[in-house]
């Protein structure tokens, strides 16, 4: 292990338990039936230097940095989820010099299939008895090239349920355009554990995810590529609220499962919407109000908030309350 591993594994056990204290706690004491940890991708990028270079290695090799992250909370079994990523990519951005990284897309959802389990860890044994896990992507499920116990030559491997992990699983197809709408193409969605929202067809969605590829073979030395995105989360923000609404398609609305996948204002954009609603009082008049409204942040990230905010000089303190620059 080198110490810049180590250094990435100690910089995401300080910036969550930072940032999202109280959720982590949620999780880790299943005090939430969630298993998913959301993180504004926006906050990774201000967490200073480190925070900034990790963002941008998340969106490079995501497999990578979610490797980490499982490392430093090994034993708790939830999954992060990452919203509001940079940049909205377009038809033209699917191709094969993507595959494995982050991106973020805008479409419409084309069909929803229903929820299925599969497995996502399977774990096989050679004759000889050793046990060999793989991750299992969408297709077929694929053996071991090789044994994984070292120098061992068998090939032949037999499955075993008891020892693979399953999970549940939905696959949903958006249509997303090219610029300009000159042409258009659906693309399979692959959304698992509890990253389910209720969708209908006609929704306008914004999926974050890792971009796959099946490879199937066709004929000789022709190969089809079959991209699909292996959904991190989903989000419906404003303006594809007011779609899902009034989407004709749409016989039920959910709200649960649509404020579950509102994606959440930026706390800095919030702290400063509240210093502005509230103009006559002082200070800590005002940072009693922050506290109020946004009471499922602790307190002392409130604090690190105000003081980030102050030292970039878009808050400065004054008698009467905070001035906005
Ligand atoms: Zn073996």
């Amino acid at each position: 292990m080198n110490s810049n591993h180590t250094m990435t594994i100690e910089f995401w056990k300080m910036f969550l338990s930072e940032i999202y204290h109280a959720n982590l706690l949620e999780l880790k004491h299943g005090l939430t039936s969630k298993k998913s940890l959301f993180i504004d991708f926006q906050i990774l990028t201000t967490f200073g230097s480190e925070g900034f270079a990790i963002a941008d290695l998340l969106l490079k090799n995501p497999d990578e940095v979610f490797a980490d992250i499982k490392e430093a909370f090994q034993g708790h079994d939830f999954q992060v989820r990452f919203f509001n990523l940079p940049k909205r990519i377009i038809l033209d951005d699917v191709r094969e010099d993507r595959i494995n990284i982050l991106i973020s897309i805008m479409g419409e959802v084309e069909e929803v299939r229903a929820i299925t389990p599969r497995i996502e860890i399977a774990t096989y044994q050679c004759p000889a008895g050793h046990y060999t896990s793989i991750k299992v992507g969408l297709g077929n499920l694929k053996k071991p090239d090789r044994c994984g116990s070292e120098n061992c030559k068998y090939m032949r491997f037999k499955l075993v349920p008891e020892l693979s992990k399953i999970i549940d699983t939905q696959q949903i197809t958006i249509n997303i355009s090219s610029d300009f709408k000159r042409k258009s193409r659906n693309l399979l969605i692959d959304l698992y554990n509890d990253v389910f929202y209720n969708l209908e067809k006609g929704d306008r969605i914004i999926i974050n995810g890792i971009l796959r590829c099946n490879f199937i073979e066709k004929q000789k030395n022709n190969v089809d590529l079959k991209f699909y995105i292996e959904a991190n989360s989903i989000e419906i923000c404003e303006s594809t609220l007011e779609n899902i609404i009034s989407n004709p398609h749409r016989k039920s609305f959910n709200i649960d499962a649509i404020t579950k996948a509102k994606c959440p204002e930026r706390i800095d954009v919030q702290i400063k919407k509240i210093i502005r609603d509230n103009p006559n009082l002082s200070c800590e008049e005002q940072k009693i109000a922050i506290y109020q409204k946004l009471a499922e942040i602790p307190t002392e990230n409130i604090d690190i908030w105000l003081e980030k905010l102050q030292n970039s000089g878009i808050i400065y303190p004054r008698k009467n309350g905070y001035i906005i620059f």
